[in-house]
């Protein structure tokens, strides 16, 4: 029989691991683990070990782990026609049943949708639809981008580049030209209490520089903006009260695209469709992956609004058939894993369970954590929390990164059958459970998350780094 050693032994010799240790996994020196199903909330290894997916794998598996439902709808459709291209107008029933849907979901101002096979992917045909809609109208010198620092857009070179994080940038010689990133709307982070900001002042404050941003470059220059209505990757970090309105302010007076990148809010995380509804955002255009299909398949779409399809209908009048495309476009196994997947989060509600029961999970957070020796903050919204930690949350100072105080939480939590993420920068445990968890189920995070916190916190004790009371 093969043992789940031997499956880790075979792997490290063929495998090229994301965000990993690549010599120290090769080699043996960093751990593996091969998962073979899952539950509801939970996963299971090859050793039979039961863990809580507290992060539903990369905050995607909304519906849960184990649906037959979407299996069955995949196979179905398999067995009726798995394949066949989507260029030239050709089309397959459920891609044309899923884009109904997308658009029903996503409301008034929203045009057509384009299939892709992961967030990255979709966002780069962002780019191209910013950088077209732009020539189409005569403006070819418009083709700036402003991200955000700390914002997650993907990991290509021109996503890599979108994303504002130092890792996915230093070693790539990204970011590229032409995307620049504005202040991250991290309240916390900025300490802006400590300044006298409150949370509405600081949410001008990030329009101010953004609109600097924009005249420093010329507003004739600058094409687009791109956010996640709520930083997810960066920190998990809900944006400060009216930030949304005030850059989509700017935006709107130097004619700027606006892109919700919701490929971790949509589909119900964070207790709406979109973020974009719970924010009262209104994009041009839209990104969603993940929750799309809760992974069951490997599917992503850009949601075109009016204003811009107009433009690239206009365009293709001018210059032919546009040139953009992926062979697994509108792919009839993701599309059927989509319908299948949001007809059960209709179903069963799980958007407002995302609402409720994240209101629960976020009471929980913030009162099992909100007091802790090493918990600067405890946010979140719906179904997606962080706990940032802090060597002195009166004063919001950071650990000694060479701790890894939240990776050693995160592999703590791992001993106590519980996965929560450390996030890529700073020391923040993200949490974004399926959206079928249950309050018993947020219970049971809690206090494996508690254990955790309190395991490393008298390390860190024992160490020296925390002086005791
Ligand atoms: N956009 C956001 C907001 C994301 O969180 C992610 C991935 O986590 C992406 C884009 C990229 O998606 P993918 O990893 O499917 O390429």
């Amino acid at each position: 029989m093969t043992t789940h050693q031997d499956l880790i032994d075979r792997d490290r010799k063929v495998t090229f691991h994301a965000s990993t240790h690549l010599r120290d996994f090769a080699h043996g020196d960093a751990p593996g683990r091969v998962i073979t199903g899952g539950k509801g909330i939970h996963i299971v290894d090859k050793d039979g070990r039961e863990f809580i997916d507290g992060f539903a794998g990369l905050y995607c598996v909304n519906i849960g782990y184990g649906r037959t439902e979407v299996a069955e709808a995949i196979y179905q459709q398999a067995l009726e026609m798995s394949y066949y291209h989507t260029y030239v107008g050709h089309s397959n029933e459920p891609q044309i049943a899923l884009s109904e849907k997308i658009l029903e979901l996503a409301g008034p101002g929203m045009s057509k949708v384009y299939y892709g096979m992961s967030g990255s992917d979709a966002n780069e045909t962002q780019l191209k639809i910013v950088r077209y809609y732009n020539n189409v109208l005569g403006r070819p010198q418009k083709k700036k981008v402003i991200s955000r620092m700390r914002g997650y857009h993907g990991s290509g070179i021109a996503t890599g580049s979108l994303t504002g994080l130092k890792a996915f940038h230093d070693q790539f010689d990204l970011p590229m030209d032409g995307i620049l990133h504005t202040e991250a709307p991290y309240y916390y982070h900025r300490a802006a209490e400590q300044e006298g900001m409150t949370e509405r002042e600081f949410s001008k404050h990030c329009a101010t520089r953004l609109e600097e941003m924009i005249l420093a470059e010329g507003p004739d220059t600058v094409a687009a903006f791109i956010g996640e209505p709520v930083l997810g990757t960066g920190g998990i970090v809900p944006p400060p009260e009216g930030y949304w309105d005030e850059i989509q302010a700017v935006l709107d007076k130097y004619d700027v695209l606006l892109i919700a990148d919701e490929v971790v809010c949509g589909f119900g995380r964070i207790g709406a469709d979109f973020g974009s509804h719970h924010y009262g955002i209104k994009p041009d255009l839209m990104t969603t992956a993940k929750g799309l299909t809760s992974a069951y398949q490997p599917l992503s779409a850009v949601i075109v609004g009016d204003r811009v399809w107009q433009v690239l209908e206009q365009g293709t009048g001018e210059y032919g058939p546009i040139g953009h495309g992926w062979t697994y476009s509108g792919h009839a196994l993701g599309c059927a894993a989509g319908l299948a997947n949001l007809a059960i989060i209709e179903r069963e509600g799980l958007t407002a369970n995302a609402a409720e029961t994240g209101a629960y999970l976020q009471e929980r957070m913030a009162a099992t954590f909100g007091d802790h020796p090493i918990v600067g903050q405890a946010r979140g919204v719906g179904m997606l929390a962080s706990l940032e930690f802090s060597a002195d949350p009166e004063k919001r100072a950071h650990f000694d990164p060479s701790l890894k105080v939240a990776p050693r939480i995160a592999a703590a939590a791992m001993e106590e059958n519980l996965i929560a993420r450390a996030m890529p920068q700073g020391d923040i445990l993200g949490f974004a459970p399926p959206l079928v968890a249950t309050r018993d189920e947020v219970d049971e995070i809690i206090a494996r998350t508690e254990r955790a916190v309190n395991k490393v916190t008298d390390e860190l004790t024992r160490e020296g780094v925390l002086q005791t009371a």
